[in-house]
């Protein structure tokens, strides 16, 4: 069953890809003690480690994970205890051990055969300077602003280049982590405060004692955590303290200066956990939950044990609020602490267990707080964002074992796809077997592991359905449904043809078909609506269903939708009567059916069509609802529907989302006559930064030179993530021909400017690329950039360009790179090029649709940026 869509899965598996399997175990750590003292200046750590071990099988030697660490000493402590009950002459015994390195290997000789069952301690002094894992962030002359920190990142493999370890989910640990910092730091790690103190350093005066005076940090976290969920953050940060239920304290760390947004990100933390703690049944797990927001984090943010870290980036002001939520990512890592802390998935292959259920916990508790529109809502993005993965990079099953890096599983089919899936589930099942099969599986596997069949196992066994095929052909296959769909009424009967469009076998799934009469009662004149759902078993390529309408009763149909409350994943292309279209449009219960109808209009250009869309974006009762219809105008090339959206930009249309949908959609049609009014935007400022980015990408696309001005004032506008700023990006990339414009983006593109304005720059430096050598160089040389996202978007830049000329150096970053994102990014780019080479470009129908593929890969490559950033 997995070899359909071979190709695609071929493209997920880069050269180099292996089947990954868990590690085979002769012993296992029970408890890390480490203590812990960064140097700022030399950006080293020193540390003292004891790790507790436990020998599975005889034992003479065992094997940690170690990455670039500098090993000073091994001895073992209290050498076996079992042992030593009956020999007092090994007890607080200390001896050296012998060791060696071996590549990512610290290989331990022990000074004697240790048998089964045997539980020792042994004590590392080691030193590093690490480059990867844990991370120093410092002010230079470049950034005077920054904060002076320094964080840790395991996941997935990187907690080896701080502590010697097993740096795998399956080995999962206590842990009592001190760190020594500067008084005026403090220390965040895993688990419970045990103590903070000042030290006294011996022997140096007063006053340097003062200044040098250090602070001891403890904490101890019982529950065990597998490495890569080890954390320690240090910096100077404001506390932001509550209980919760009397006894566990939440706690946020942002920076000074930052407490009002900090109100504004983190308000809902509480609220969550008791929706959490209801949902699952099953208390939180932890002491303390402690949010902490950094600098230059690589992600949104990571689940630490009790201790999540979070980028920045989320505290957001006022007028950045209607537009941007913290709660989502708060309530994902938050939600990790069951799914992924407290129950681990037991190897990477099984990373959905831990990111699809946080990702759709996400969604549950969107759904509590907002509503059933806004999660359906929340539920249809996912599944495009799925799509476009599938549609223009890959698509592959869910659960796989073959790849080239974890990291690479990190993808839209680990989140959202999964998501769906297990949205998918909850339906197939229901929701009473649903909730009680995630208290068992967190009870069964509480602070231990598990995989996938663990899961179906336990769903199996609460809710009576078998699912082993439901497990196969959603998880360990894939690709999706892709429905064709066509509807017609013949005198009596509604027939539904259904084609399964995908390559390889059928999908075999329940499909609801909504179908809604309007019964005219002779007697009374009355007319009512009246609605049928029927569920259909979809099992071959080509389904033909016959649905007899009672016409006796003067029933006639009115409209119909499939799948109205979204339990199935799959695309649809649906071809109906435009009548019956817009009867959905306006008359559709569910958000899903709504939008389903506004995006099948797009095949329809009269104007009635055009004027029941525009209705929907001013009038829906739902601002997606608004926004879809928005998007299927902007679709529709058509003067009138240009003018549609036109008198919609200029109405009163308060909701921002809307309004930007809006704004792009009017910007689709590159008219100039539009210019004034995306120049209003931008002049006079609106409510909203997000409509103000889009007005400044779309008065690009006009290619009027007046707008170059606005644009340049544009890139200087402070906003929240400088939204605008990479809005004028945008829209200046247009200019292709304007060297100036290079300049100034070359300018923009280094080091000294903020993040994302660096990285919309560099990638709009690949519009510049093929008359500028200057920007060819200067794109080379972000190549080796010290911020990763500017390597990645300097490898889609060239990518963009097709640029065979670059492709030497993008092999190079593929071998070199240390972070294995961009590696990847680096592969996927250098192929992307190749295979544009291959085009046939002298055919001008194929290289139109060449061109219309790299747009589509453009646009995804850009929201890619988006998404990738948003990783939680
Ligand atoms: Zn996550």
């Amino acid at each position: 069953m997995q070899e359909d869509n071979g190709s695609n899965v071929k493209k997920f598996e880069l050269p180099g890809s292996k089947a990954h399997y868990a590690p085979s175990l002769s012993f296992t750590i029970s408890h890390m003690q480490l203590s812990i003292e960064p140097d700022f200046k030399s950006k080293t750590i020193s540390c003292e480690q004891q790790l507790e071990v436990i020998a599975i099988q005889s034992i003479d030697e065992i094997i940690l994970d170690i990455c670039e660490l500098h090993i000073k000493s091994v001895s073992s402590v209290d050498i076996d205890v079992a042992i030593a009950a009956h020999d007092s002459d090994s007890n607080n015994h200390i001896k050296e051990l012998n060791f060696r390195n071996y590549g990512d290997k610290l290989i331990i000789k022990l000074d004697r055969m240790l048998s089964e069952g045997s539980i020792f301690r042994i004590a590392i002094l080691y030193s590093a300077k690490p480059r990867k894992g844990f991370y120093f962030i410092e002010p230079d002359e470049y950034y005077p602003k920054k904060n002076l920190q320094a964080w840790t990142q395991g996941q997935t493999i990187e907690s080896k280049y701080w502590f010697p370890c097993l740096d795998h989910p399956l080995v999962k640990f206590e842990s009592e982590i001190s760190v020594i910092v500067p008084l005026k730091f403090i220390a965040i790690s895993n688990g419970k405060l045990l103590m903070s103190k000042a030290q006294r350093v011996e022997g140096i005066s007063k006053k340097r004692n003062e200044e040098e005076k250090k602070k001891v940090f403890t904490w101890t976290e019982p529950n065990p955590h597998p490495a890569y969920l080890t954390s320690v953050v240090i910096g100077k940060f404001v506390e932001r303290r509550e209980t919760y239920n009397q006894d566990i304290e939440l706690l946020c760390y942002v920076p000074e200066g930052k407490k009002n947004n900090a109100e504004r990100s983190f308000e809902h933390t509480a609220d969550m956990i008791r929706f959490f703690e209801e949902y699952f049944d099953t208390k939180y797990p932890y002491s303390k939950y402690s949010q902490v927001t950094v600098e230059d984090f690589m992600y949104g943010g990571m689940e630490n044990s009790s201790c999540t870290t979070l980028t920045i980036d989320t505290l957001h002001d006022k007028k950045a609020h209607p537009d941007y939520t913290s709660d989502h990512l708060v309530s994902h890592e938050l939600a990790h602490q069951w799914f992924g802390d407290l129950v681990t998935c037991r190897d990477w292959q099984h990373i959905w267990l831990n990111e699809g259920f946080a990702t759709y916990c996400e969604a549950l508790y969107w759904e509590a707080s907002r509503g059933i529109d806004e999660f359906q809502y929340y539920m249809t993005q996912t599944a495009d964002d799925y799509f476009d993965e599938a549609n223009v990079r890959y698509k592959r099953p869910i659960v796989t074992k073959i790849y080239k890096q974890p990291d690479d599983l990190f993808d839209r089919h680990t989140y959202e796809k999964a998501v769906c899936i297990i949205h998918m589930l909850r339906n197939y099942i229901g929701d009473k077997y649903f909730k009680r099969s995630l208290k068992t599986y967190l009870q069964r596997y509480a602070n231990s592991v598990a995989e996938t069949d663990d899961l179906r196992k336990i769903l199996e066994l609460e809710s009576g359905t078998s699912l082993q095929q439901f497990f196969d052909q959603w998880l360990f296959r894939a690709g999706h449904p892709e429905l064709k769909i066509e509807f017609s009424v013949e005198s009596k009967i509604v027939k539904l043809k259904i084609v399964q469009s995908q390559e390889g076998d059928a999908f075999e799934f329940p499909l609801d078909i909504k179908l809604v009469f309007s019964t005219f009662n002779r007697k009374n004149g009355e007319e009512r609506g009246e609605e049928e759902i029927r569920t259909f078993n979809i099992s071959e390529k080509e389904n033909v269903l016959q649905i007899p309408i009672d016409k006796k009763k003067g029933k006639e149909i009115e409209w119909f939708s499939i799948d109205p409350q979204f339990k199935v994943l799959k695309t649809m292309s649906l071809k109906a009567p435009k009548e019956m279209l817009v009867r959905q449009l306006q008359n559709g219960r569910t958000v899903i059916e709504r939008v389903q109808s506004a995006r099948a209009l797009k095949d329809h250009s009269s104007e009635d069509i055009i004027e029941s869309l525009q209705k929907a974006v001013m009038e829906d009762r739902f601002w997606g609802v608004s926004v879809e219809a928005a998007k299927t105008l902007g679709s529709i090339k058509s003067d009138s529907a240009y003018m549609a959206l036109k008198r919609c930009l200029c109405s009163s249309i308060k909701h921002s989302k809307v309004r930007r949908a809006i704004v792009r959609a009017v910007g689709e049609f590159k008219k100039e006559d539009s210019f004034d009014l995306f120049k209003s935007i931008l002049i006079h400022k609106d409510q909203s930064y997000f409509v103000e980015a889009e007005a400044a990408t779309a008065i690009g696309k006009i290619k009027n030179r007046q707008s170059i001005h606005i644009l340049k004032k544009a890139i200087e506008t402070a906003s929240f993530q400088d939204i605008v700023a990479q809005g004028a990006i945008s829209g200046l990339k247009e200019f292709v021909d304007d060297k100036e414009i290079a300049a100034l983006l070359i300018k923009k593109s280094m080091y000294g400017n903020n993040h994302r304005v660096r990285e919309a720059a560099t990638f709009a430096l690949g519009k510049f690329v093929h008359e500028n050598h200057k920007v060819f160089n200067h794109l080379k040389n972000l190549l080796t950039d010290r911020w990763f996202r500017v390597r990645i978007n300097a490898c889609r830049a060239f990518a963009d360009a097709e640029e065979p000329r670059a492709i030497a150096e993008l092999e190079w970053v593929a071998e070199h790179d240390l972070d294995y994102r961009v590696t990847r990014i680096a592969e996927e780019c250098i192929n992307f090029i190749k295979e544009s080479m291959k085009a046939p470009k002298e055919v001008i129908s194929i290289r139109e649709e060449v061109d219309k593929l790299k747009t589509n890969t453009m646009e995804m490559m850009q929201k890619m940026n988006r998404l990738e950033r948003e990783l939680r």
